[in-house]
């Protein structure tokens, strides 16, 4: 009986710890210093690599719930938050230094873990007794990244996310835009050409067909460019304007994301500055095509056009659709303000893309963090699916209460999603599989109250009494599911 882990971040971590609670030796494979990734700066454990905050600690927050079930579930990584936690308000931050160094100092002090510096380029042989966890975050070497596919397969494992730039709607010229849904007549009438791109994302001959081809399917809406479904509002370019943008944006800075530029970008998330230096068509048959789209204004198909989608239910916010891009901030206010209808525009977020490797959670893993596939691997942290430090943590300690009762033969299970632990272990084993994104703890993904077991007039009034039922009820169901486990332990020890 024994347990791999690679990937010593805060998902493996926790993991070692959880398992080695529970009486079976761990060996933490951990890469760093042997190789570096391009963002960790030491060779610690659980290094925190950007913010040093944990985020809200109140129980009327989600991510404040997660935490105190993390806690009661004597979590290594909430221990150490504690331990070096600095002021930040109604928020958990902590000194980096100081939490890294707990957590490394408590795993190679315990007697049942083994810690090795070595990449391992492989997923690791596992059994039902000797089960694997892979852990390694965003920034999963590329040799390990190789093998993930042969595992979960290219379509289900993702290397980069892309971020587009958001506007505020006021700022938006609405004399200049105008509301349209593409393919609106000509996808339903099937008459009207359409261009469609190959997963490299160069042009290929137009489609007269209604029905999607393979490759069209096989590139599918590449981050979120329309899919014909929904309004938009358009921003029509004339060719003058398409080529004094396509100009602009060949020459403008780009920002070096570490040394992200250099490796190899998700092909349906491609920044708009590496497409158009494909070619100074290939944007217009991207995210900037004009087919499917008539301006009122001249009642003809514009030369390009970009589509804005509504981002938040108060419609105050609108993103650029495939417009993800590196380009440095200040010469991307400048580029986007050519296109016509944002020449005012005020960003609320800028577009990025930055390295993350994770699979489609829903097509890949049960909620037990195990790979349907192949239960004696299990995945945890960011590459499972998740979002953010104490989701990636909180993740590695169900994997590893998980891989240690599979090893120990004793049943593996969830929390109920009436938890904040359990509701992202279902989000992320049964979510929308096409759209999957990775995601932070919400209220949202948690099951709603059940009015019915809250008796008449007990219903909470306002948001902050409802988080805090629905914290409440967490805190309880998380109890009775760690008294249900320890039975079914003790009942396991009692029958071997
Ligand atoms: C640039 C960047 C900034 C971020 N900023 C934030 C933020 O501010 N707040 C936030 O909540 N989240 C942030 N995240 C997300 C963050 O990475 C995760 O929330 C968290 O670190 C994930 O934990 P993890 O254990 O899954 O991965 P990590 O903490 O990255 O741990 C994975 C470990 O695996 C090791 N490893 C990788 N490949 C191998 C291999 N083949 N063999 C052996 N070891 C290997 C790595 O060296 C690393 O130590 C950021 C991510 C990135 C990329």
């Amino acid at each position: 009986m024994a347990i791999r882990i690679v990937g010593g971040g805060l998902a493996g971590s926790e993991a070692a710890w959880q398992a080695a609670s529970r009486g079976v030796p761990v060996t933490l494979y951990e890469m760093r210093p042997v190789r570096p990734t391009a963002v960790h700066k030491t060779d610690r454990l659980a290094e925190l690599v950007c913010s040093n905050s944990f985020r809200g600690d109140k129980l009327d927050n989600a991510v404040g719930l997660l935490k105190e079930e993390m806690r009661r579930l004597d979590s290594l990584v909430m221990r150490a938050a504690e331990a070096s936690r600095v002021p930040a308000g109604a928020a958990l931050a902590v000194d980096r230094e100081r939490f890294a160094e707990i957590i490394t100092d408590t795993l190679t002090a315990h007697p049942l873990i083994t810690i090795v510096r070595e990449e391992i380029a492989s997923i690791p042989a596992s059994s039902e007794r000797e089960p694997v966890i892979l852990a390694t975050g965003p920034l999963t070497s590329d040799a390990l990244s190789a093998d993930l596919v042969s595992v979960v397969g290219q379509a289900h494992l993702y290397f980069y996310d892309a971020i587009s730039p958001i506007v505020l709607a006021e700022s938006i010229d609405r004399l200049k835009v105008f509301r349209q849904s593409r393919w609106d007549r000509s996808f339903r009438n099937a008459e009207a050409p359409r261009h469609i791109m190959t997963p490299a994302g160069t042009p290929v001959a137009q489609d007269f067909s209604p029905a999607m081809t393979p490759v069209a399917q096989a590139a599918g809406p590449a981050c979120g460019v329309d899919d014909g479904e929904g309004d938009y509002l358009n921003c029509p370019l004339t060719r003058e304007e398409y080529e004094a943008f396509y100009r602009a944006l060949t020459t403008a800075e780009s920002a070096t994301v570490h040394d992200f530029d250099k490796e190899r970008f998700f092909e349906g998330c491609l920044p708009i500055e590496v497409m158009a230096h494909r070619g100074p068509d290939t944007l217009r048959f991207g995210p900037m095509k004009p087919v499917g789209l008539t301006d009122p204004r001249t009642g003809r198909e514009p030369y390009a056009a970009v589509q804005l989608r509504q981002d938040n239910l108060a419609g105050d916010h609108f993103s650029l659709v495939g417009f993800q891009t590196q380009i440095k901030w200040g010469d991307q206010a400048r580029v986007l303000r050519m296109i016509p209808g944002l020449e005012q525009a005020e960003f609320v977020r800028f577009g990025m893309v930055h390295r993350n490797t994770y699979v489609n959670g829903p097509t890949v893993l049960a909620e037990t963090w195990q790979v349907r596939s192949r239960p004696t691997l299990f995945f945890a942290g960011q590459m499972s699916g998740v979002e953010g430090y104490v989701e990636s943590a909180a993740s590695g300690l169900l994997a590893g209460i998980n891989a240690a009762a599979l090893a120990k033969g004793e049943p593996v299970s969830s929390p109920p999603r009436t938890t904040a632990i359990g509701a992202l272990a279902y989000y992320v084993s049964h979510a929308n599989p096409a759209h999957y994104e990775p995601s932070n703890i919400t209220f949202g993904i948690i099951q709603a109250l059940d009015p019915s077991r809250l008796g008449a007039g007990k219903a909470p009034r306002g948001k902050k009494a409802r988080n805090e039922a629905l914290s409440a009820r967490a805190l309880a169901d998380l109890q009775e599911w760690v008294h249900d486990r320890t039975s079914q332990s003790v009942s396991a020890v009692s029958r071997a």
